[in-house]
């Protein structure tokens, strides 16, 4: 019956804090978004102390029937939202989603192709610090230097030349749209597995507004905590039923033990939501409003890798201001927007400086903000970017507290949890 509050005040203070940043402050990081009430809900129920290893129906321990309906629920929504036959609920990130794959499908020392951290991949698609980049031998394909987009006479090139395994298509930073069919083409010419992880275009492909991995693909992998808008979390999809089988004897209990039951629960509610009508239109405003911050940035004399978007994510170049993705990361926190520095392709900057900056839309979005906004918040980035350019490092003090109130009254407008 004690209230957090009263039981402890100082992890009770730090929850109210992050819920004021998230309140006050313009939240841009593309892997970022906002769940509802019903999520937290869900998230923050009974079903946390509930052991369930196994699946539904076949699990090792009793009393699990009230979690097998939550897990059933999640995994026929998951189903119908991306349009394949099974679905593994279970992962409790995406590294771990990506990693019970490797486990199904291939062996140590086999090799595996995928997109290069530096060109926009993630670190499980075989960076070299990564599990996946250590016991596998990693090939990594990039982006064309005219487009600056994945580079797919590359992929097919070295998938000649190594042969691997498993082809990974996906990433972290990659602003355009990807061609499955395309990539299904290569990983056939050499009999490889293709993966493609989807982590951050979930909830734009459950919507309808950017191309299904399915049917081009042997699995998908994804987080649920994106674009998706549900729990942290990570989840398998496939359309092969002897393979479903593979990746759930990698999940449980090859990877895993006792599945996080109220997460799952907190998923299922997430893929219940992302079926209505509704997350259309949000999907599409996500799209929309990513472009208009864009466009916003170039004519404050910014650069976007590829020229744009066709997603929710936007890879800025700093380079024509002379500034570096480490010092705006920092300046425009200061003003309350609050994104991360990212190398851009072919960067020449170290990791932890960049020349870039990462943005998406799907926060701000899910808090109301339309196009007029984003195109204010361009305007806003721009500022505080110039103060950076010309007075190096410390920025424009006058300018990023000028921005931070705007900011201010621009977060009272659209209210963040106004329950809690
Ligand atoms: N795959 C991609 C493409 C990602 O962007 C991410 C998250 O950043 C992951 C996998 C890993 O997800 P998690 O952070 O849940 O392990």
């Amino acid at each position: 019956t004690e209230s957090l509050e009263s039981r402890d005040a100082e992890l009770f203070d730090a929850i109210r804090g992050e819920l004021g940043r998230q309140r006050d402050e313009i939240e841009l990081i593309a892997s970022e978004n906002i769940v509802s009430a019903a999520v937290m809900e869900a998230q923050g129920s009974v079903m946390t102390n509930k052991y369930a290893e196994g699946y539904p129906g076949r699990r090792y321990y009793g009393g699990c029937q009230w979690v097998d309906v939550a897990e059933e629920l999640a995994i026929e929504r998951a189903t119908k939202l991306f349009g394949c036959g099974f679905a593994n609920v279970q992962p409790n990130s995406g590294s771990q989603a990506n990693q019970a794959v490797s486990l199904a499908l291939l062996k140590p020392g086999d090799t595996i192709l995928g997109m290069s951290l530096d060109a926009g991949g993630h670190l499980t698609h075989g960076a070299a610090p990564n599990q996946s980049g250590k016991w596998f031998n990693a090939v990594q394909y990039g982006v064309r230097r005219d487009t600056l987009d994945v580079d797919y006479d590359e992929i097919a090139r070295l998938a000649e030349e190594h042969k691997p395994a498993m082809i990974i298509a996906g990433g972290s930073a990659i602003p355009r749209q990807l061609d499955f069919a395309r990539f299904r083409e290569i990983a056939d010419s050499v009999g490889a597995w293709l993966l493609a992880d989807v982590a951050h275009f979930a909830g734009l492909i459950a919507a309808g507004v950017y191309p299904s991995p399915f049917p081009h693909v042997h699995v998908a992998t994804t987080t649920t905590h994106k674009t998706l808008r549900g729990p942290r979390g990570g989840m398998i999809l496939t359309d092969d039923a002897a393979l479903a089988k593979k990746f759930n004897s990698a999940i449980f209990p090859g990877i895993q033990g006792g599945p996080l039951m109220h997460v799952i629960a907190a998923k299922a509610v997430a893929f219940g939501e992302a079926l209505r009508p509704e997350f259309k239109t949000y999907q599409k405003q996500v799209i929309a409003n990513a472009k208009a911050l864009g466009e916003s940035l170039v004519e404050g004399g910014l650069d976007l890798v590829t020229g744009g978007t066709d997603s929710h994510v936007l890879l800025v170049d700093l380079r024509p201001k002379g500034v570096k993705g480490n010092a705006t990361e920092k300046a425009l926190g200061r003003a309350h927007i609050t994104c991360n520095k990212n190398g851009i392709p072919f960067d020449t900057e170290k990791p932890m400086v960049t020349s870039g900056i990462r943005l998406g839309s799907p926060a701000g979005t899910t808090r109301g903000f339309g196009e007029p906004e984003f195109r204010q918040v361009g305007r806003w980035i721009t500022e505080v970017v110039d103060g950076l350019a010309t007075n190096g490092e410390e920025g424009n003090g006058a300018v990023e507290e000028k921005v931070k109130g705007e900011v201010a009254e621009l977060c009272g407008r659209f209210p963040l949890y106004p329950q809690l």
